[in-house]
């Protein structure tokens, strides 16, 4: 039994209304494993055929409309909350909140937000459900609440490449809700407040500041690391929402103007594998997702950098103004 509300009855609906004949299912890496009771009980229950996409899934960056365009009538993407980007089939998006007993959390986290009375709310898509109760029950306990907002996430939500949410607000300390280290370590970086991770599914609470600490001197590391590469590849994803033509085409003239070489290479999923080839390239500037440089540093043998930190490799930032790569969908095109 899943943890996950999978809304099989809106899906059926939606089906039935648009009387799709063809449906293509796509989930990200933790729900693949449901993906193939619901495509059983969607084929049941009513006329269409289930084309599941088998390939990764991290966002909604990377609906699989492209891939599908003329083979489905209409795409069910779980786990993820639509972008502001221009989808190629009808795609209907199922947030699968998750059944979370956030209270047993708070009440243990009282005691660490008992110095502080203003604090923002944070969470990705799968903890949606749960910020107004969290809100409810710190007010019920004396706390000011904050829940920001932005224009391309919903109300309290975080992306991986989008902190719009929890930037300039009144807030002393930032309590999120969700699993792993990426999102809370992003609330800490961008905001220079604590920053409070609780992780229902792992059981934990954690000060995000001893990690974002480690992994800052990883990244000044490979900084450092970069400063002797004068040959460099510039990674562009062609997936719809990580794809900034414009930005490598940028970072290529600046690079150019220090009198180095570069070359843009387009390619779907980043992996160390894929990169192999490149041998006369010494680094790498990834303008797709922003993760990719921080998650999977430890798998790269090159240095792998974000374009803010290409910036900080040619003296165009301060490290003291270190900050992380975002994607601002609605400033994509401008790049
Ligand atoms: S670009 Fe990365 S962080 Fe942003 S939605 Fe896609 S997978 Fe998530």
């Amino acid at each position: 039994m899943s943890i996950y509300n999978m809304d099989l009855e809106k899906v059926i609906k939606k089906i039935e209304s648009f009387n799709a004949k063809t449906v293509g299912l796509q989930f990200p890496e933790g729900l693949k494993t449901q993906a193939v009771s619901i495509a059983k009980q969607i084929e049941d229950l009513t006329d269409a055929t289930v084309l599941i996409s088998g390939d990764p899934c991290f966002g909604a960056c990377d609906v699989s409309d492209k891939k599908m365009i003329g083979i489905v009538d209409l795409i069910i993407h779980y786990g993820h909350t639509p972008l502001p980007i221009n989808y190629k089939i009808p795609t209907m998006f199922i947030e699968a909140y998750a059944d979370v007993d956030v209270k047993k959390y708070l009440e243990e986290a009282l005691p660490q937000l008992e110095n502080y009375s203003k604090i923002a709310l944070a969470t990705t898509t799968q903890q949606l459900n749960v910020l107004n109760e969290m809100k409810d029950y710190l007010e019920d306990h004396g706390k000011e609440v904050v829940i920001g907002s932005s224009k391309s996430t919903r109300k309290g939500q975080v992306l991986g490449c989008n902190f719009s949410s929890i930037k300039n607000l009144d807030a002393e300390v930032y309590l999120f809700v969700g699993s792993g280290n990426f999102h809370p370590l992003g609330i800490y970086l961008f905001t220079k407040s604590p920053v409070l991770a609780i992780d229902p599914y792992g059981g934990t609470i954690r000060n995000m500041a001893e990690y974002a600490d480690k992994i800052l001197r990883i990244r000044f590391a490979r900084i450092i690391k970069s400063q002797s590469v004068k040959k460099w590849g510039i990674l562009v994803s062609s997936k719809e929402g990580q794809y900034r033509m414009q930005l490598a085409k940028k970072i290529k003239g600046m690079l150019k103007d220090e009198g180095m070489e570069s070359y843009i290479i387009v390619l779907d999923n980043i992996n160390p594998d894929v990169l192999l080839p490149y041998t006369d390239l010494k680094g790498f500037v990834v303008t797709a997702c922003p993760r990719i440089a921080i998650d999977d540093s430890q798998m790269y043998k090159k240095p792998l950098i974000t374009p803010k930190e290409l910036e900080i490799v040619l003296n165009k930032r301060t490290w003291e103004n270190y900050q992380l790569d975002e994607i601002l969908f609605h400033e994509k095109y401008k790049y």
